[in-house]
């Protein structure tokens, strides 16, 4: 490996990094990650951190997974890649789209389309839900709903669903015909209310309103996250996605299910639909289905959807639609492997449990510290907001919220920030030991941020 004086150097000359500002890079360089193990990562210069990112969302059952990594390696001794388009298919692929038909059984999500992540994922959802209306003879069903704070990566579909402005703003004009709900969220809202029913309902009526003024004929698919992670992980009211499923059936709207953090087990359930008691039409999948180690991702698609598709004999049930590294044997050898051991551990379990005492952890830092303004989460997917002021909810400075990760990071632990949220998505695997760590480093860092 070259010194570390020669890749910090280079990274700022010649690297653009996902999500930030490259003129940013020297002033504020990134931590170089040189090696992970079990649920900790190091740097370049050694110091070790629990990662309470878990990667990206992804890293799930951790890094040191010899299962994951042994399948991948035998599938590359043995067929390190052949297409799956038309005339040619693998046999860890169907292996895999039988085992995640399995997964989502109750659900019965039974067709898997293979893509390389979650924004391939959102995007095979968003044109197969055109397809599926054009297929039924419904064709001006063009249009997307989504949620205000929900993230659905970056492809121009997913940014056009998108419910921030930061991914929006500089790539306009994106889809036309795509328009967002508010988020339902208790800290934030435009209701006047923290009464998070309230909230929910007061969504599904604007919800019914907005349908209605576009002409529900003209819509095709709601797509939302069972909770929203990206976007500062709100945690809706447990009737809000049964009331956007009634809501989607009344009308005749797909209702798609961006799970590509929830799919495998981060809320404390199996998925996050199943959290809520929600059988969505489609559901993106990503991260997590190869524990981060392989780049990939399923669209799984509904019976009722999948049905629409094969019944049609003429061109336009046929999908133009794929990615060169769709159904990559390695990334299924890789998914078949991740699957095997989150059902052997069912960490979803795991999750549950330490994401109490996280939440309850991160409720005390509260209490203690006047720069957090919110603590919210579910399972093992958490935010703590910080703001300047409690009663006006301002935002914190970049500069304290650069002070909280700093602070966290010498203590120990890695958080990732986003905007004034410290976002909080640990390995399902941690110990309450490690929940503990997590919480003293978040005081730390945000002592220093103070
Ligand atoms: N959808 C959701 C809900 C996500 O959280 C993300 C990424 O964080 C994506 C889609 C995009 O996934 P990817 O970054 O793998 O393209």
């Amino acid at each position: 490996m070259r010194d570390s004086n020669f890749l910090k150097e280079n990274n700022a000359k010649h690297m653009w990094h996902p999500m930030a500002h490259p003129a940013d890079m020297r002033s504020n360089p990134p931590k170089m990650i040189t090696g992970a193990s079990g649920v900790e990562i190091t740097d370049i210069d050694g110091h070790t951190t629990l990662d309470a990112v878990g990667g990206l969302w992804n890293a799930n059952l951790g890094y040191s997974v010899d299962s994951i990594k042994h399948a991948m390696t035998e599938q590359l001794m043995e067929l390190p890649y052949y297409s799956a388009f038309r005339g040619t298919s693998n046999d860890k692929a169907v292996e895999l789209s039988y085992e995640l038909m399995e997964w989502f059984k109750p659900e019965k999500l039974v067709r898997a389309f293979f893509t390389s992540g979650g924004s391939d994922s959102v995007e095979t959802c968003l044109r197969l839900a055109r397809q599926y209306h054009k297929v039924r003879g419904e064709g001006e069903r063009t249009k997307f709903i989504s949620l205000k704070k929900g993230y659905h990566g970056t492809h121009f579909g997913g940014a056009s669903v998108n419910g921030n402005a930061n991914f929006r703003r500089n790539y306009e004009p994106l889809l036309p015909g795509c328009f967002q709900l508010p988020a339902p969220w208790t800290y934030r809202n435009p209701f006047g209310t923290d009464d998070a029913q309230e909230i929910a309902n007061r969504i599904i009526a604007l919800m019914e309103e907005e349908i209605a003024f576009q002409g529900a004929d003209t819509i095709a698919a709601m797509i939302m996250e069972p909770v929203l992670g990206a976007g500062g992980v709100i945690v809706p009211h447990e009737t809000f996605m049964p009331m956007v499923r009634d809501v989607c059936d009344k009308h005749g709207i797909l209702l798609i299910a961006d799970e590509v953090i929830t799919a495998f087990g981060r809320t404390g359930d199996v998925h996050g639909s199943r959290l809520w008691g929600v059988a969505p039409d489609m559901m993106c999948t990503a991260k997590a289905v190869t524990n981060s180690y392989f780049p990939f991702g399923a669209a799984m698609i509904g019976e009722k959807v999948a049905e629409a598709f094969e019944s049609n004999k003429d061109a336009t049930g046929s999908i133009g639609h794929g990615y060169t590294y769709s159904a990559h044997p390695v990334g299924c050898a890789a998914a078949l492997a991740t699957l095997a051991e989150t059902k052997k551990a069912r960490v979803w379990e795991n999750a549950k449990d330490r994401g109490i005492e996280l939440q309850a952890g991160l409720a005390q830092l509260k209490d203690k510290h006047q720069i957090v303004g919110d603590t919210r989460g579910i399972g093992l997917m958490a935010a703590v907001e910080l703001v300047a002021d409690r009663d006006t909810k301002a935002p914190a400075s970049k500069a304290a919220v650069g002070a909280a990760f700093d602070g966290a990071y010498e203590a120990g632990v890695t958080i990732r920030v986003s905007g004034n949220n410290i976002i909080l998505s640990p390995p399902l695997v941690i110990t309450a030991t490690d929940v503990s760590r997590i919480v003293d480093a978040i005081d730390k860092g945000l002592s220093a941020a103070a």
